[in-house]
């Protein structure tokens, strides 16, 4: 008969948040299929559990996710952690647990920790609706049009980022989204928690120059509500693009694209009706 794979939260810093019923799980499972064996040796050495573990991380987790499907499929159960939070989120799990469904393996979760609803919990921004969008990509062109596709997103929308890349990731935010209120959220759980809420230029200046150090999630505001677009003259478009780029401090081009967007309207026309005005 087939074994089972649990997926085990483990703490985002404080091990306090382990849970008794994690350690069972652990301790219950025939082997722990885990990111980086060395973090989670310490976490066992921590709660006294001796265990065989496996390495599943990015670049194996194909040939390796085939060989713990096999082991479960012949009886054995395997509990699966990453280094930190929820394996799955940001973290290798995903595809593992899309396998094992896949296969007809009864997949349970222990649930722990997670920085995503953890930072939106504690940032002050609506948390009715939320989007979650990981790290944003290096790669220039699907980072601009991830980016891109968040304008008008209404819901509070959560990042994870790096410390060395979050001055760009301030200002690539400022840019594309135009200047709302953020929550950095770092150091969760740990000794130098803190949450700063501000705005996305305030916190682009704060840290220009790097300095930022330990883990943050970031927790942005959603767009303004719109008018409704219907019926919408050229000339009202037009003064919404020039308010647009005057509180957001972007080009008239860029406003009056983002207008067209809205309205129907086309953004030339837009366009060309706007510098009249300014004119
Ligand atoms: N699976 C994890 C979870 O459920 O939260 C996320 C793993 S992802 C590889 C790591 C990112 O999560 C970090 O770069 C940071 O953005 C965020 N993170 C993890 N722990 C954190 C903490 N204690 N404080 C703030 N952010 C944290």
């Amino acid at each position: 008969m087939s074994g089972t794979l649990t997926i085990v939260g483990t703490p985002i810093g404080n091990l306090g948040d382990f849970s008794p019923r994690a350690v069972e799980a652990l301790e219950a499972a025939d082997f722990i299929a885990a990111e980086d064996t060395r973090v989670t040796l310490r976490l066992l050495n921590h709660f006294g559990i001796k265990k065989p573990l496996v390495s599943y991380y990015e670049h194996n987790k194909r040939e390796r996710g085939e060989l713990i499907c096999a082991r479960i499929e012949a009886g054995e159960s395997c509990a699966l952690v990453s280094d930190a939070g929820m394996p799955a989120i940001s973290d290798p799990g995903e595809e593992l647990v899309a396998q094992c469904a896949a296969r007809g393996i009864p997949v349970l979760a222990v649930p722990g920790p997670s920085a995503v609803v953890t930072a939106l919990a504690l940032s002050g921004l609506p948390t009715g609706r939320f989007t979650f969008e990981g790290f944003l990509s290096m790669n220039k062109k699907s980072r601009r049009e991830h980016l891109a596709s968040l304008r008008e997103e209404r819901r509070t929308m959560v990042f994870y980022e790096a410390p060395h890349k979050l001055p760009a990731t301030l200002r690539d935010l400022l840019e594309a989204l135009g200047d709302r209120r953020v929550a950095l959220a770092r150091e969760l759980t740990k000794v130098h928690e803190e949450v700063i809420r501000t705005t996305l230029s305030e916190a682009a200046l704060r840290y220009a120059d790097g300095g930022a150090r330990g883990e943050f999630v970031l927790v942005v505001e959603g767009a303004a509500e719109q008018e409704a677009p219907e019926n919408v003259s050229l000339e009202e478009a037009a003064r919404a693009a020039s308010e647009l780029a005057r509180r957001e401090g972007i080009p008239l081009s860029q406003a009056a694209r983002r207008i067209a967007a809205m309205t129907g309207l086309r953004k030339s026309e837009i366009y060309q009706a706007l510098t009249r005005q300014e004119e």
